[in-house]
C-alpha cells in the first residue's frame, strides 16, 4: 500500500514544481502571437479546469453518500451527536484562535510600521449582495432535495445527507436496503474518485502555471508585507495549533501528520478549493488513522464550515485595510472581528475566492470601508492558496483527533 501511495505524493510535488517553473518561464515569452501569460490562460488553464470540474463532479455524491454512510455505520444517533459535538467545538475554537493570532500579528505589523497608511482615493470595490448572519443560517436548510445537489450548495447537501442517515437508522429493519444502497454508492464514488486523483500531478501543474504567470510580477510592492504577515499566520497556526492538539489529544507526531498530509496540502495549494481537495483530505487522514465513518462525516463538514486559513486572512486584511485608511481599530472592534470572521468562515464556500467575498461582512461589521478590498483583490489567489491549505489541514487534524477520542471512549467501555 505504502509503496503505491508514496509515488503519487512525489509526482504531485513534481507537477507543482513544473507548473511553477513553466509559469515563470512563460511570463516574458511570446507564443503564437500572444503573450506567455495569455497563452497560459488560454491553453494551460483549461486542462486544470477539466481536472477541477471532475473533482467537483464527484464531490457532491461523495459528500452525500459518505456522510450518510458515516452516520449509518455509527449505528446510534447519540454517537453521531458525540462526534458532531466534538467536531464543532474543535472547529469553532481553532477558528476563533486563528483570528486572534491574525489580529495580534497584524497589530504588530501596524505598530512597527510594516502596515501603513496608503493612498486610498479612487479605490473601487462593489461588494456582491451582502448576507446577514440570519440569512446565512436560514440558507443552511434546503426547501427541496434536488436543487442543493444540482447547485452543489454544500451546507444544504450536508443537511440532506444527515437526514438521510438519521432516517435510515430510525427505520430499523425496513431501512436496511436503503443502507446497503448508500453504502454501495459510497464505495462506487470512492473508486471513481481514486481514478480522478490519479490525474492530479497533471492537474496540479495546469492549475498552478497560469496563476504564477499571471501574478508573478504583481506580487511586488506594498502587498509583500500583507502577504508575508498572512503566511506567517498560516504557518504559525498550522504548526502551533495542529501540532499541539494532535500531540495532546491524539498522540500523533507533527512530522507524521504533515508528511502524510503533503499530497492533500499540495492539492489545496494549487486548486484553492477545500471542496475540490476533499477526496485527497479523506485519503490522507485515513492513512493517519482516522476512522472511515468519522472522517466521512467530519471532513465534508469541515470543507464547508471550518476555515482557519480564511479566518487568518480576514483578520490580517481587516487590520491592513483599516491602517491603509488611517483607522485605528479599538479592542471592541477587534473582538467584533473575532466573532464575525469566525462566523464568516462558516458561511464561506470551499471554492476559490469565496473568503474575499465574506471579508466584506467582516469589514462592514467594524465600519472599515469595503472599497479597501480593492487593495488586496488583485493578489487574492496568492492569499487563497495558503488559506485553503490551512483550511483542509485543520479539517484533517480534527478528523484524526475525533477518531482517536472515539477509539479511547470505546476502549474504556469494553
Ligand atoms: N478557497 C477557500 C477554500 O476553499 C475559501 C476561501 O476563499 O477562503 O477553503
Amino acid at each position: 500500500m505504502k509503496t503505491k501511495k508514496l509515488p503519487l505524493a512525489f509526482w504531485i510535488f513534481i507537477g507543482l514544481a513544473v507548473g511553477i517553473l513553466a509559469g515563470i518561464i512563460l511570463i516574458p515569452l511570446e507564443i503564437a502571437g500572444m503573450t506567455g501569460v495569455a497563452f497560459a490562460k488560454s491553453y494551460i488553464k483549461p486542462w486544470g479546469d477539466i481536472f477541477l470540474n471532475l473533482l467537483k463532479f464527484v464531490v457532491v455524491p461523495i459528500v452525500l453518500f459518505s456522510i450518510a454512510s458515516g452516520v449509518i455505520s455509527m449505528q446510534d444517533i447519540r454517537k453521531v451527536g458525540s462526534v458532531g459535538g466534538k467536531t464543532v467545538i474543535y472547529y469553532m475554537c481553532t477558528t476563533a484562535f486563528a483570528v486572534m493570532l491574525a489580529l495580534i500579528l497584524a497589530s504588530v505589523a501596524k505598530s512597527t510600521g510594516i502596515f501603513s497608511e496608503l493612498r486610498t482615493e479612487g479605490l473601487e470595490y462593489t461588494p456582491p449582495e451582502g448576507k446577514s448572519i440570519m440569512s446565512v443560517i436560514v440558507d443552511i436548510f434546503p426547501s427541496n432535495p434536488i436543487t442543493p445537489l444540482a447547485n452543489a450548495t454544500m451546507l444544504q447537501v450536508i443537511v440532506i445527507s444527515l437526514f438521510l442517515g438519521f432516517g435510515i437508522l430510525l427505520a430499523g429493519e425496513k431501512g436496511l436496503t436503503a443502507a446497503r444502497v448508500v453504502d454501495s454508492f459510497n464505495e462506487v464514488f470512492m473508486r471513481i474518485m481514486d481514478l480522478i486523483i490519479k490525474l492530479s500531478p497533471i492537474g496540479v501543474a495546469c492549475l498552478i502555471c497560469p496563476v504564477v504567470a499571471e501574478n508573478g510580477p504583481s506580487i511586488l510592492g506594498n502587498l509583500v508585507a500583507v502577504l508575508a504577515v498572512a503566511y506567517v499566520g498560516y504557518i504559525v497556526h498550522a504548526v502551533l495549533v495542529y501540532s499541539t492538539t494532535l500531540g495532546a489529544l491524539a498522540g500523533v507526531s507533527p512530522v507524521k501528520f504533515f508528511s502524510n498530509m503533503a499530497p492533500a496540502m499540495m492539492m489545496a495549494f494549487s486548486s484553492a478549493s477545500s471542496v475540490g481537495t476533499l477526496p485527497f483530505t479523506l485519503e490522507c487522514s485515513e492513512k493517519l488513522g482516522a476512522r472511515r465513518e468519522v472522517a466521512s462525516f467530519v471532513l465534508p463538514l469541515g470543507a464547508t464550515i471550518n476555515m482557519d486559513g480564511t479566518a487568518i486572512y480576514q483578520g490580517v486584511c481587516a487590520v491592513f485595510i483599516a491602517s491603509a485608511f488611517g483607522i485605528d481599530l479599538t479592542l471592541g472592534q477587534m473582538l467584533t472581528i473575532v466573532l464575525t470572521a469566525t462566523l464568516a468562515s462558516v458561511g464561506t464556500a470551499g471554492v476559490p475566492g469565496a473568503g474575499m467575498v465574506m471579508l466584506t461582512m467582516v469589514l462592514q461589521s467594524v465600519g472599515v470601508p469595503v472599497e479597501g478590498i480593492a487593495l488586496v483583490a488583485g493578489i487574492d489567489r496568492v492569499f487563497d492558496m495558503g488559506r485553503t491549505t490551512v483550511n483542509i489541514t485543520g479539517d484533517a487534524a480534527c478528523a484524526v483527533i475525533v477518531s482517536k477520542m472515539e477509539d479511547k471512549k470505546q476502549a474504556r467501555k469494553k
